[in-house]
């Protein structure tokens, strides 16, 4: 019904177009986003569907380049397992006491605050590990704006290390090496930076443009060597933010405390937050009564890439939503049910990623420019040829990317991996776990496997011409 006055037609009509289409429809029914496109174009209509959050938001004032001000940049670690990672945290944490302050941070809130002696700041995201910062770009956040990959230099550039790197490409984030554990006699960065340049990464030292610095993250050699890079990377990434509006940002992470009710740690991205604040964050509101940084001091308010844990939400946001102040409490909380009410909706709407199927389709409609691809097999060599022959498959119209490859089964990080960029997932002769298998159910992301090479890459040529018949 909706739909028919929008296109100002009879509801008859549509629901009989529905009927030719081989779905029996009432007058009130909600339609499936597919069956939606199909429908308004018999009638001559493209649709577009706009996400929950910006049908909810006012519309945004952009910000004027003269009321931008520099911002420290956020930085996320990551690495495999052992590597590293973690101590380079403490490390930083522990050592990096702002002038006059005694003790370090001794909270773990999710995020940090470091100030170096140049008196400049950097923030950190004390989740080490690719998983959580996929997951929260699955979410539609990207907070990070460095990654800081950590690998031990007496050991190899191993899959997670590899995975890591792949995470950091896919969001366009820059990287800077940290080749670690250099204090023990085993230590050989030169095999480390060899093993890059195998994966097409030169380091700076080999003729190339990633950064990258030696430390030890146990003794804290070169760390500051290696946070300067950072501040470096920011400066040429020249990150700026307007301090002077109403604040907005993303939660990184959120609990319930027993004495002191709802506890949420985000990170400012434009404007300042200040105490008494009306707030929206996914689905939940309140009012700022407490702010507090890592130290447990007390703020009144924080400004842009600074970490804060605040009391007063009604309830526990996920990680990744993302905050908003409100001037008053009204609009918020009819926002908030709105907002409540899209995202029920929003879920109920099929296939929001891509699938092989519907590509041909896509392509067609000239909607569709690259088919992302994450590539798991059996062995290095079987992956190696498949990802070749993918990518050779690319033509003028559609590029074929290969995002991530790699030996192993499909993984969780596999499936946030094809979520935040909308890619589907392929394995030779490997499968998806249990858990990779629910994810990709849940975020419908489309996964196939092949046993032999050619069928694989036959069905995705196919595909590509739109000749992929919906029974294989
Ligand atoms: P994560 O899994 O990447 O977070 O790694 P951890 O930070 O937990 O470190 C794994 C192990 O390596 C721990 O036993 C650390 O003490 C050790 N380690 C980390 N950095 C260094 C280093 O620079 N030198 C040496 N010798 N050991 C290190």
């Amino acid at each position: 019904g909706e739909l028919a006055s929008l296109m100002n037609v009879s509801p008859t009509e549509v629901i009989s177009v529905c009927f030719s289409l081989g779905v029996m429809v009432t007058m009130n029914q909600r339609l499936e986003a597919d069956t939606l496109l199909l429908v308004a174009d018999e009638f001559g209509f493209k649709i577009e569907f706009q996400d929950a959050d910006l049908e909810v938001d006012d519309v945004e004032e952009e910000d004027t380049e003269d009321t931008l001000v520099s911002r420290a940049p956020i930085v996320t670690v990551m690495g495999h397992v052992d590597h590293g990672k973690t101590s380079l945290l403490d490390y930083v944490r522990k050592t990096n006491v702002i002038a006059g302050e005694s003790g370090g941070i001794t909270q773990h809130i999710g995020a940090y605050n470091v100030q170096l002696d140049n008196g400049q700041r950097i923030s950190f995201l004390d989740t080490p590990g690719h998983e959580a910062f996929t997951a929260m770009r699955a979410r539609g956040a990207q907070v990070t704006d460095i990654a800081i990959i950590v690998i031990a230099a007496d050991d190899d550039v191993m899959p997670q290390t590899k995975e890591a790197i792949s995470h950091a490409q896919a969001a366009g984030v820059p990287m800077i090496i940290a080749i670690n554990k250099v204090d023990k006699p085993n230590a050989n960065p030169d095999n480390i930076r060899q093993q890059l340049s195998a994966m097409n990464i030169l380091v700076e030292e080999w003729g190339g443009n990633v950064q990258s610095q030696e430390i030890s993250a146990k003794l804290g050699t070169n760390v500051n060597e290696l946070l300067e890079k950072v501040l470096l990377q920011a400066e040429i990434l020249d990150l700026k933010a307007n301090p002077d509006r109403n604040a907005q940002g993303v939660i990184i992470e959120a609990s319930l405390d027993k004495g002191r009710g709802y506890v949420a740690t985000m990170l400012v991205q434009r404007g300042t937050l200040k105490i008494g604040d009306y707030l929206l964050a996914g689905k939940n509101h309140g009012k700022i009564k407490a702010m507090l940084d890592e130290r447990g001091k007390n703020l009144t308010e924080a400004g842009p890439s600074i970490p804060i844990t605040i009391l007063g939400l009604d309830g526990a946001p996920t990680a990744g939503d993302k905050f908003k102040v409100y001037n008053d409490e009204g609009e918020a909380k009819t926002i908030a049910t709105k907002r409540e009410q899209l995202q029920r909706e929003l879920s109920i709407r099929t296939t929001k990623h891509t699938t092989l199927e519907e590509l041909g389709r896509r392509i067609a409609l000239g909607e569709f420019k690259e088919l992302n691809i994450i590539l798991k097999g059996d062995v290095d060599g079987s992956v190696e040829a498949l990802s070749n022959q993918l990518q050779k498959l690319s033509t003028e119209e559609i590029s074929v990317n290969i995002l991530h490859s790699g030996v192993g089964p499909i993984t969780e990080s596999d499936v946030n991996l094809a979520t935040a960029s909308d890619a589907i997932i392929i394995g030779f002769n490997v499968r998806a776990g249990v858990n990779a298998k629910e994810l990709a159910d849940k975020e419908e992301i489309e996964i196939r496997t092949y046993s032999v090479i050619y069928a694989a890459i036959d069905e995705v040529k196919a595909a590509m011409e739109g000749m992929l018949s919906a029974e294989i």
